[in-house]
C-alpha cells in the first residue's frame, strides 16, 4: 500500500483550470446538453419605481435545474461556461428567451424593460455585439427596451479594447447598465471610461443599510454620484420595508429585491403586471 501512494500519478494542472477547487467533468457533460438541450430558463424579477412601486423594469435570471443535482446556482454553472468558451452561447440562450417574454408581455400590453446580464469578458471582442443585434432582429424587438448589465467589471484589464464595443452596442439603442456597483475595485474606472445609462448598487451594501452607517454612507453618496453624473441609480437586494424606505428617502430611482418581489415565471409576472395595471393603489404598498 505505501508503494502504491508512492506511485500515485501526479496529474499536472492546465492552467484553465488551476485557479478551481476542482473540474467537475460529469457537471461539465451536464452543461453541454444542458445547453444543447436547451434547458436552462430564466426567472424574471420586478424592478420598480422607488416613488410609487410601478414595475418599470424586469431581470432575467439564469436558472439550470439537473435531474440529478437539482438547482445549480448561476454563479457555478457561468464560470462553468466561461471556462470552456461557452459564455456567448448561454447569452445567446438567455437573450432569446428574454426578447421571447418581451414579446409575450408587449401582445398583452405589458411593457417592462428587460435587463439581461453579460460578464464584462464577453465584451473584449465584438462577438457579443453581433449576438445582440440579431438577436433583437429576428425577434423584431425595441432595442430601446433591452438593458444590458454588465457584470464582473473587475476582470476587464483593457478598458480601451472593451469601449469600442460598449459603443457598438449603445448605438443599437440598447441601455448599458453597471452591476453590483461599489465591490470591484475597477468599478470607478469603468464607469469612468464607459458610456453607462444606470448604476446598479451592489446588495452587499444595501443589505447591510439598516445595520451599519458605513453602508448607508456607501449608498447615500453612490446615488448622489449616479445623479451627478446622469446615471439611473438601482439598488437591488432589498429585503424589507426600513431598506425600501431608506432607499426612497435617499432618492434611489429604482429598487430590486425579496420585499419587493422574488424572481418569478413569466405567468406569475403577467399576472402582477394585470393587477398593477387594473389596481393602480397596489403600486403604493410596496
Ligand atoms: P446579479 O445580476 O447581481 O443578480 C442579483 C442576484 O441577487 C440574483 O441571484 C437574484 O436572485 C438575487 N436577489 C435578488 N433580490 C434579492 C434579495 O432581496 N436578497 C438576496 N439575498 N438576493 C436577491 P442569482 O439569480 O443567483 O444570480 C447570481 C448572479 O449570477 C447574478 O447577480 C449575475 O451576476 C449572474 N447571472 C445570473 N444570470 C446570468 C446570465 O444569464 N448571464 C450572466 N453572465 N450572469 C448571470
Ligand atoms: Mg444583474
Ligand atoms: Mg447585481
Ligand atoms: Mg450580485
Amino acid at each position: 500500500d505505501q508503494a502504491r501512494e508512492a506511485y500515485r500519478p501526479v496529474f499536472i494542472i492546465s492552467d484553465f483550470a488551476a485557479d478551481s477547487e476542482e473540474w467537475d467533468y460529469s457537471l461539465q457533460a451536464r452543461l453541454e446538453s444542458a445547453l444543447s438541450e436547451d434547458r436552462i430558463s430564466i426567472k424574471l424579477q420586478p424592478q420598480v419605481a422607488m416613488n410609487d412601486g410601478t414595475i418599470v423594469g424586469v431581470e432575467a435570471l439564469a436558472r439550470w435545474v439537473d435531474v440529478e443535482r437539482g438547482e445549480i446556482p448561476p454563479s457555478r454553472f457561468i464560470l462553468q461556461c466561461e471556462r470552456v468558451g461557452r459564455l456567448d452561447e448561454l447569452t445567446k440562450r438567455i437573450l432569446g428567451k428574454s426578447l421571447d417574454a418581451m414579446a409575450d408581455m408587449a401582445r398583452a400590453g405589458q411593457n417592462p424593460r428587460m435587463s439581461v446580464n453579460v460578464s464584462a469578458i464577453q465584451f473584449v471582442d465584438s462577438r457579443i455585439a453581433e449576438l445582440i443585434e440579431k438577436s433583437l432582429a429576428t425577434h423584431s424587438a425595441d432595442a430601446r427596451q433591452l438593458t444590458i448589465e454588465v457584470t464582473e467589471t473587475a476582470r476587464i484589464e483593457d478598458f480601451s479594447a472593451a469601449r469600442d464595443v460598449f459603443e457598438q452596442i449603445g448605438r443599437l439603442g440598447v441601455r448599458l447598465s453597471i452591476d453590483d456597483f461599489g465591490v470591484a475595485s475597477a468599478n470607478l474606472e469603468a464607469l469612468y471610461e464607459l458610456p453607462f445609462d444606470e448604476l446598479k448598487i451592489d446588495q452587499m451594501f444595501v443589505q447591510n443599510m439598516h445595520r451599519s452607517q458605513t453602508a448607508r454612507a456607501i449608498v447615500s453618496n453612490v446615488i448622489r454620484l449616479a445623479r451627478e453624473a446622469k446615471l439611473v441609480s438601482v439598488a437591488e437586494g432589498i429585503e424589507d420595508k426600513e431598506t425600501f424606505e431608506l432607499l426612497r428617502n435617499l432618492g434611489c430611482d429604482i429598487g430590486q429585491g425579496y420585499h419587493i418581489a422574488r424572481p418569478m415565471v413569466l405567468s406569475g409576472l403577467q399576472e402582477i403586471l394585470d393587477l398593477q395595471r387594473d389596481h393602480p393603489m397596489l403600486r403604493h404598498q410596496t
